[in-house]
């Protein structure tokens, strides 16, 4: 993988705009279909504005991938949807307007499950992402692109968005570190929604320090996003701070996973600068059930302006019903149509208080299940998936593939920050340890990560 200051010190040596044509040819060359959309030209033009020395800023001269739900003006934003294969933004969503004021070079729209909806982006209108380790296996989902990029070299760092697991899921499968900010840190303008009250875009990399630096850029004060925070964020390096761990009990995986993380723990446990303690959260046996619920709710809903009308897929003029599920009926995929029916119904008359208002007041206890946590503990870990990447076609029913969410969801369902970072290889394959904290907590758990990642290294126990 190439870090920022990898690629900062390279630039130095060699043209900016020789690097962005050699990671094009890569894109070109590669069979990862992490891209949607490469954009090239422009890629280029920006790398030699760098070279003259006209581009600044933060992320001057960084190549960085992007969502295809995050919108980028006058560039093709699909969602990996058929709905919207042809869509071309009128403006830049609030992330990327940072990332310009920044310097950055974007490079691509990453390819992702049709509508952020999947753990393995299978679901994707464009074909699944295979993951870097071994292209018989998925990247995760449903940010798979975002997560191979960094992975496979095609950019330098990438967004995701997180709605129940996208940025960590691909973050784990492909051995790259990804974080979800607490709810309302980053603003979601510009994000496609898929369930609005869960989700926030998040940065990807090869580093906690390169993931803090594309916090940094991305996370502030829009107006435009009604749920945000209206807070920046500053990395803070606290490299004396003794952590106290708690381990989440029912948080697990399979064998090749949870032998993984034992040996993480096991050295946690021998570490001076720490405490782990075991932590019990009751409610989540309800978690993955309240999460589907609210989701799949708040997905029908949202999916119902894919009309055919106003953007997106056409169809023959017919009369105006028949019209509507002509286009909706082409134009999405099973695994969102399924979502959409599930949700219409669990927000129907005589339904609503069964289903969504029951996953409501789960909701409440996660949350509050977190917060006793946070008072007694720094950051929560456990695995971040609970088995190593699956095999393509693996998943074969929905069911399974939401299973896999296990470990993921309670962090959206409370709002609270979560990154996942790579702990080393089983048969070759990463996997992924997730590091919880409280609200507004991503100093925190950055830091302890950074710990990790140093602890990590001189133990030698990431290596393959
Ligand atoms: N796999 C989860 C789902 O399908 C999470 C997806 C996401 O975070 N966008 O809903």
């Amino acid at each position: 993988m190439i870090g920022v200051a990898e690629w900062k010190e390279r630039v130095e040596s060699e043209k900016c705009y020789d690097l962005v044509s050699e990671m094009l040819e890569r894109i070109e060359r590669s069979r990862l279909n992490a891209y949607i959309t490469v954009i090239e030209n422009e890629a280029l033009r920006k790398a030699e504005e760098y070279d003259k020395g006209e581009l600044k800023g933060k992320l001057a001269g960084i190549p960085v991938a992007i969502k295809d739900n995050i919108t980028t003006k006058g560039i093709r934003t699909t969602c990996a949807s058929r709905i919207l294969h042809d869509y071309v933004p009128p403006f830049d969503a609030h992330v990327v307007e940072r990332l310009k004021a920044e310097g950055a070079i974007i490079i691509g729209k990453t390819n992702m499950d049709e509508f952020a909806m999947g753990t393995t982006t299978e679901t994707s209108f464009f074909g699944v992402v295979r993951n870097p380790y071994d292209e018989d296996r998925v990247a995760g989902g449903s940010s798979g692109g975002s997560g191979a990029v960094v992975a496979g070299e095609e950019a330098v760092m990438s967004l995701g968005s997180d709605t129940g697991g996208s940025i960590r899921c691909p973050a784990s499968f492909c051995g790259v570190y990804g974080l979800k900010p607490t709810y309302g840190l980053v603003s979601r303008y510009g994000l496609i929604p898929y369930a609005n009250s869960l989700e926030q875009i998040g940065p990807m990399a090869s580093s906690v320090e390169d993931l803090a630096l594309l916090l940094e850029v991305i996370a502030g004060k829009d107006a435009r996003d009604s749920t945000n925070a209206g807070r920046s964020f500053e990395f803070k390096g606290q490299t004396e701070k003794k952590f106290k761990i708690g381990v989440v009990k029912e948080m697990g995986g399979n064998d090749e996973v949870m032998g993984r993380f034992s040996e993480v723990l096991e050295m946690l446990n021998g570490l001076t600068d720490g405490e782990v303690v075991e932590v019990s959260m009751p409610s989540f046996r309800y978690a993955l059930a309240a999460y589907y619920v609210i989701a799949m709710s708040e997905a029908s809903s949202n999916l119902a302006r894919y009309d055919g009308v106003r953007y997106g897929l056409a169809s023959e003029l017919d009369s105006w019903s028949r019209y509507f599920s002509k286009v909706r009926a082409e134009g999405f995929g099973e695994e969102v149509k399924r979502r959409i029916m599930l949700g219409s119904y669990a927000l129907s008359a005589g339904y609503y208080g069964k289903y969504y208002l029951k996953a409501l007041k789960v909701r409440t206890l996660v949350r509050r299940d977190f917060q006793k946590a946070f008072s007694q503990v720094d950051v929560l870990i456990s695995p971040t998936m609970p088995s190593l990447p699956f095999r393509i076609g693996e998943l074969a029913d929905p069911l399974t593939m939401y299973k896999a969410d296990v470990n993921t969801v309670a962090i959206n369902l409370a709002g609270i920050p979560a990154l996942s970072m790579p702990a080393g290889f089983v048969k070759g394959l990463p996997v992924g340890l997730q590091i919880m904290g409280d609200y507004f907590s991503e100093n925190t758990i950055l830091n302890f990560a950074l710990m990790l990642e140093k602890r990590f290294s001189e133990t030698g126990l990431i290596e393959d």
